[in-house]
């Protein structure tokens, strides 16, 4: 039940692990991790504590970059396992998605999506928010910040949520329903969490997120902070 993103210039990884960790307190059955590494999203996610994810992580992919999002999960839909767990992957493998709260007309959704070929490796409402927005792109040529934007004009339900996409990886989106979402601004980085306690040791710089608002953090510029249900996004 916790979010952390980082981007930046720092190394992404001990920001979000220690992020999670200032997390725990919130309750969660899982961890997970993904890392853009310049070239490659690198994706470590287990059942557990983030303890256990750090030995995986540590196993299992590179710890490198300067871009990543990590998560601490209550599931909602699906079993706690580490397919579950995120962060979640589009079909293409470009983008990636966390996500606290509950998508709540997922299946209706995920039908439609199936029908245009889309494939599913989890029993998560998140896995099917990450594969909408990928769809919408497709299909309207939209950039990643329009794409959100329409697909959760497409849903029900409740959210807090950071993706990025491995084609555009100087920006982290991220939106609000019901979940806090915190951004802290730093010196050409920003730093994204469920509330301030994985950043404030970097800054006090803060911006929380309004329900039904969403956030374009892209480096080098000044946050654009959007209302979901206005479509003057660009
Ligand atoms: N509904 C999502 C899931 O079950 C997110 C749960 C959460 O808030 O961590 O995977």
């Amino acid at each position: 039940c916790g979010i952390v993103g980082y981007i930046g210039h720092r190394d992404a990884y001990p920001i979000i692990i220690k992020g999670l960790e200032r997390l725990e307190y919130r309750g969660y059955d899982s961890a997970g991790v993904a890392l853009y590494d310049g070239a490659n999203i690198n994706l470590a996610k287990t059942k557990g504590k983030v303890e256990e994810l750090k030995k995986k992580a540590k196993k299992t992919i590179s710890l490198n970059g300067s871009l990543g999002i990590g998560h601490t999960r209550w599931a909602t839909h699906g079993v706690p396992n580490d397919v579950n767990s995120h962060p979640h992957y589009s079909n293409s493998g470009n983008l990636v998605i966390i996500h606290n709260g509950i998508i709540e007309n997922y299946e209706s959704v995920k039908k439609e999506l199936i029908k245009r070929g889309y494939t599913f490796e989890s029993d998560t409402d998140t896995e099917v928010l990450v594969n909408l927005i990928e769809e919408v792109q497709k299909t309207e040529g939209v950039k990643l910040g329009k794409a959100v934007q329409i697909a959760l004009n497409q849903v029900v339900g409740a959210y807090a949520i950071a993706v990025f996409d491995r084609k555009k990886p100087d920006e982290i989106v991220v939106a609000k329903l019901g979940s806090p979402l915190a951004i802290g601004i730093g010196e050409n980085e920003f730093f994204i969490a469920s509330d301030a306690s994985p950043f404030i040791e970097f800054t006090n710089n803060a911006v929380y997120l309004e329900d039904e608002e969403m956030a374009i953090v892209r480096l080098g510029k000044e946050i654009k902070l959007r209302k979901i249900k206005d479509d003057a996004i660009a």
